[in-house]
């Protein structure tokens, strides 16, 4: 059973330069959520991390975005964006079943013990460098 929920255009633009590995999780990870999502934000330039780290919304200059290694998704819930917290580890609990049933090494940065990253998945390190 899959959830029905599809990507948006802004979305699928989000994914398109992004490690192919990395789109497989998400699109398997969008079948089994029960929290639907958008893309955000894939690949990143350095002139905008650097914009990122200048206005304290991002804490390094070696961004996984920079790579296509990274993503960061928001709930969509009603035709809107939700931050609440409580919907992160549900939309979580999805890429890391879907990462599991792939074979894909992916790291949420929620599970970061410092500045925790709800939206934010990323291909991990010691398997994608
Ligand atoms: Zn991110």
């Amino acid at each position: 059973m899959t959830s029905g929920f599809r990507f948006s255009n802004r979305s699928e633009r989000a994914l398109a330069d992004l490690h192919p590995d990395l789109i497989r999780v998400a699109r398997r990870a969008l079948e089994l959520t029960e929290v639907d999502f958008v893309v955000t934000e894939g690949r990143r330039s350095e002139a905008r991390q650097r914009a990122l780290v200048a206005a304290g919304a991002s804490r390094t200059l070696r961004s996984r975005h920079l790579t296509g290694h990274a993503i960061d998704v928001a709930a969509w819930i009603d035709g809107g964006v939700r931050w609440d917290w409580p919907l992160y580890p549900r939309i979580a609990a999805a890429f890391k079943a879907a990462a599991a049933e792939l074979g894909v090494a992916i790291r949420w940065g929620g599970d970061w013990p410092r500045f925790r990253d709800g939206p934010h998945f990323e291909l991990d390190r010691a398997v994608y460098p």
